[in-house]
């Protein structure tokens, strides 16, 4: 296998930009490809040269194979980078790729096939000794026989799509009584996203975090973890905040953490980046959920506390270079947090805000980075995932992390539309992350619209309102909004149109 020398990025925004720098300092010629909408974007500015693939609907252009394979051939790109999301985790264009004599910069085909279902994962892993949530190992679609079953588990159940992603297609049922309607919820959710009904249960962990360890393989056979990241900060099962190292793991868990995210990468004979995820209960016993195949969007907290550049990683591995390294060789240094800038309403139930950037000014200083695609006066497009940014903040230890972080949101100034700054201002500010005894449901136990108008302008009323939240959310147990999720849905069907 040789030397890249010619990069096709099959993405857009951020990463697409975050890609084409790390491949430019390798001295690998960078190609983008572009929508309608995406015409005067950055990512096709930065880039060597540009290949135009299509309407603005990511269906007919984004997540088009055969005009992307084109636009490689056309330009004479010798690999692809897929970034995240579209075309990163689709088996079938990994393959592609491959029967076009084009570097896929990701797993095989086959990994990306296995861990793509989320029950053929687990069989997978599980033959690994990775403990698994206690749940069904085939889909389910006798009623009676499933009732039974999530009676043997125990409610609180979730049922799953077994394709799923994006928390969707998800549904906690917490009694029998609900079971059939929650059931037949997820079944259609499953079918509609996924074109694939299968579902299965899933004990519901209560008060769960999301721990996931970064992995990397090479194509010798060499696979490491880079530590944890903590994404229990989510809204609508959505990663909002994300931290490295977790503020739960001591050194014992994260060794043994580590090797079960190593054992599950082995499973499917992994090379390149992949992300293991686990779910982590109040005992903190941990549990495989999947494994994502691709770079993720939290990344950079990876890349602040361990020094290394992910994608010159990745595009060495797809090289057929070994790691540079040993699992002893890898330390931790000091803690990084990252905010994901969402052209979003939170006091809306963060329902997506599209509009133009009238002010755009980026906070600057040591420790503080900005991965982002846009500059001022540019519009978030209205077909495409509304994430303005990622803010991220790297210092010695949490406190100090935290402290820059409330620091730069202050200084990021943002006008045009709402965004979910303010938000993460609050969490920032909030008792429950500070102290790191938070779960997956801190939105729903702690955030109320009402508290983003005291964000930034007074302390002490600031301080008052995230305390009464906190009391009031103690008690609280209740889950999902479903008009939310139908709104968003019904939002993005419309914005996929
Ligand atoms: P997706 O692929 O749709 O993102 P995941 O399986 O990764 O689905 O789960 C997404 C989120 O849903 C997790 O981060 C966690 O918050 C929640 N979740 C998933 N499985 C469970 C479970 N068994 N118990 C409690 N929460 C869960």
């Amino acid at each position: 296998m040789g030397q890249i020398k010619k990069l096709l990025v099959a993405n857009r925004g951020e990463i697409a930009l975050r890609v084409m720098r790390s491949a430019r300092e390798m001295n690998i010629k960078t190609v983008a490809v572009y929508s309608e909408a995406d015409r005067n974007a950055l990512h096709v500015r930065f880039a060597d040269e540009a290949v135009f693939i299509g309407p603005p609907a990511s269906s007919e252009s984004y997540l088009k194979m055969d005009k992307i394979i084109a636009a490689a051939k056309q330009t004479g790109a010798d690999a692809i980078h897929p970034g995240y999301g579209f075309l990163s985790e689709n088996e079938d264009f990994a393959q592609l790729c491959e029967d076009n004599k084009i570097i896929f910069v990701g797993p095989s085909a086959k990994s990306i096939e296995l861990m793509g279902s989320k029950l053929g994962a687990k069989a997978a892993v599980a033959k690994f000794n990775v403990p698994l949530v206690p749940g069904t190992a085939e889909p389910i679609d006798d009623i009676p026989a499933a009732k039974k079953l999530a009676k043997e588990i125990g409610y609180p159940v979730l049922i799953k799509a077994s394709a799923g992603g994006g928390g969707k297609g998800m549904r906690v049922v917490e009694n029998e009584a609900e079971f059939e309607e929650q059931m037949e919820r997820a079944v259609s959710e499953a079918i509609s996203s996924f074109g694939d009904g299968a579902v299965f249960i899933e004990k519901y962990v209560t008060k769960p975090r999301h721990i996931e360890f970064q992995v990397f393989g090479d194509k010798h056979g060499n696979v490491v973890h880079l530590f944890e990241r903590e994404c229990s900060i989510q809204r609508r099962h959505q990663k909002v905040v994300e931290e490295a190292p977790s503020a739960v793991l001591t050194p014992a868990l994260r060794k043994a953490m580590g090797e079960a995210a190593v054992n599950a990468a082995k499973a499917c004979n992994y090379y390149g980046a992949g992300t293991i995820e686990f779910i982590l209960n109040e005992n903190l016993d941990f549990y495989f959920l999947e494994m994502n195949t691709r770079l993720q969007v939290e990344h950079p907290v990876t890349e602040e506390i361990t020094g290394l550049d992910l994608v010159q990683l990745q595009l060495k591995v797809a090289q057929g270079e070994k790691l540079p390294f040993k699992q002893e060789d890898l330390i931790m240094q000091g803690h990084a947090v990252e905010i994901r800038v969402y052209a979003e309403d939170p006091a809306n139930n963060f329902l997506p805000d599209i509009g133009t950037l009238q002010t755009y000014v980026r906070p600057q200083g040591h420790g503080i980075r900005v991965d982002d695609g846009f500059e001022q006066g540019m519009s978030i497009p209205f077909y495409y995932d509304p994430m303005i940014a990622k803010l991220i903040c790297h210092a010695e230890t949490r406190e100090a992390a935290i402290e820059k972080m409330i620091r730069a949101i202050k200084d990021y100034q943002i006008t045009g539309l709402e965004t979910t700054l303010g938000f993460c201002e609050f969490v920032m500010k909030h008792e429950a992350f500070r102290s790191g005894q938070f779960d997956t449901k801190f939105v729903e136990n702690y955030f109320k619209p009402e508290v983003l108008n005291k964000t930034g302008n007074n302390e002490e009323e600031l301080l008052a309102a995230a305390l009464a939240s906190f009391v009031i959310g103690q008690n609280k147990t209740t889950v999902q909004e479903p008009n939310v999720v139908a709104e968003e849905s019904k939002w993005r069907k419309n914005r996929l149109a």
